[in-house]
């Protein structure tokens, strides 16, 4: 536990960092470049493009100050990082090369000037334990870093999103609700987070839902270059996402697109459990063709009287360029309703007595947050990834 002086010292520091004009990207840039300089054999770690890499960084680097006083959240979160870590080859003692290459940018970020006797030593407690917890972590973890697994279907059921199916060399234990960290052939060292949509098993059979995000550089190639028989990559499980049996309250799951996948795993295993909490799911998507699995959350509450599935859309038809085949909603399904999903949902009111889980692009997970807030959804009940 660090006091609070070091910890006023260490943050004032990196306010001034982030109150700097591209402060953020000049400290991301000093700090790799140091590191390399230092140990030339970490530039092999790394993608060859490190734009997204400064970005994490950065990101990472505030979640951790913003949150230095709070053991319970940042000790948790420093021990993932240095697991997940693990996948790119990283061990303890990297970590450590990184504290040290750390207070060398942020040194040369701030100047002589402010870099007192007391800044450095609040610097370096506060590296210690950074980078101690990490190191710790990622060495005393058992599990390997990665498995591999073979694609063994790849079915494109829009023309922006394929449902891929691998068999693992052997079975992950992941939770359902928790995701992976995954990388393909034709985009190494780029690793991306992708949230099973089945339990796990022991035949180490692993279903994802992938969407092409425009632009970006590894989900299209998972969309549109994947083939029967490419090696994927798997890293073991990260995040918590889960409902609580121990309490009492309903659940109520919100799922945007893709987002629908670690839902569905948990509502999967559910499905083999006599007794479960009634379950209120909203899959939702922008036009009606986003509602690519309903039949199977559809055939899933025939069979769970537990389970109620209510399919929403913002728009009311596909867009005119729509060139997958048309879905069709079931029949006998909970009739469609039309809106953004976050204003659908709290015109039911604000959900109060419920566990609630959201899922979906970073946009529609704040989106919904920000609705449920307006009316009154106590934030202590909802769970969502990090986004
Ligand atoms: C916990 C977690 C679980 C995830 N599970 C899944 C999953 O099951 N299926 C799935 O398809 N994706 C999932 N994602 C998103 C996935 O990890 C990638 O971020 C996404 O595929 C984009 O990667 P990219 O390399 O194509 O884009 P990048 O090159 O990483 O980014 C390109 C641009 O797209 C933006 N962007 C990144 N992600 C999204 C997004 N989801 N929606 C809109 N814009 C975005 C970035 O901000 C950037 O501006 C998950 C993300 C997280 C954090």
């Amino acid at each position: 536990m660090l006091d609070a002086r070091t910890i006023s010292l260490v943050r004032a520091g990196f306010k001034s960092v982030l109150a700097a004009e591209n402060g953020p990207e000049k400290l991301a840039r000093s700090f790799y470049a140091q590191l390399f300089v230092e140990h030339p054999e970490f530039r092999f770690f790394f993608p060859a493009s490190m734009d997204q890499q400064r970005d994490h960084f950065v990101r990472a680097l505030a979640y951790v100050f913003d949150n230095l006083d709070k053991d319970e959240r940042v000790v948790p979160f420093l021990e993932q990082l240095g697991r997940d870590h693990r996948k790119h080859g990283i061990d303890g003692s990297h970590f450590r090369a990184g504290g040290s290459a750390l207070i060398a940018a942020f040194r040369n970020f701030v100047g002589n000037e402010v870099w007192t006797d007391e800044v450095e030593s609040a610097w370096n407690d506060t590296l210690d334990l950074v980078c101690g917890s990490m190191a710790d972590a990622a060495d005393s973890d058992e599990l390997p870093p990665y498995w591999g697994g073979t694609v063994v279907e790849h079915q494109r059921v829009l023309d922006d999103l394929a449902i891929v199916r691998l068999q693992l060399d052997a079975s992950i234990p992941y939770f359902p609700g928790q995701y992976v960290s995954v990388q393909i052939p034709q985009r190494p060292k780029l690793w991306r987070y992708l949230s099973p949509a089945i339990p796990s098993n022991p035949q180490g059979e692993i279903e994802f839902h992938v969407r092409r995000v425009s632009g970006g550089w590894v989900s299209p190639a998972m969309v549109g270059e994947t083939v029967v028989g490419d090696r994927w990559a798997v890293s073991p499980p990260l995040g918590g996402l889960a409902v609580d049996r121990a309490i009492p309250e309903d659940v109520l799951m919100i799922a945007g697109g893709t987002g629908l996948a670690p839902l569905r795993a948990q509502i999967m295993d559910m499905a083999h459990r006599s007794r479960n909490p009634r379950v209120h799911l909203f899959m939702s998507g922008v036009y009606p063709r986003d509602l690519y699995d309903a039949v199977t959350l559809w055939q899933l509450s025939l069979s769970n009287p537990w389970l109620t599935v209510v399919p929403v859309t913002e728009q009311y038809e596909n867009p005119w360029w729509h060139s997958s085949p048309a879905i069709e909603l079931p029949s006998g399904m909970h009739h469609r309703l039309q809106g953004q999903i976050g204003r659908v949902v709290t015109q039911f009111g604000s959900w109060a007595d419920r566990q609630i889980q959201i899922c979906g692009s970073p946009s529609m997970v704040r989106t919904t947050l920000y609705a449920l807030r307006r009316v009154g959804t106590p934030m202590e009940h909802v769970q969502h990834d990090p986004l």
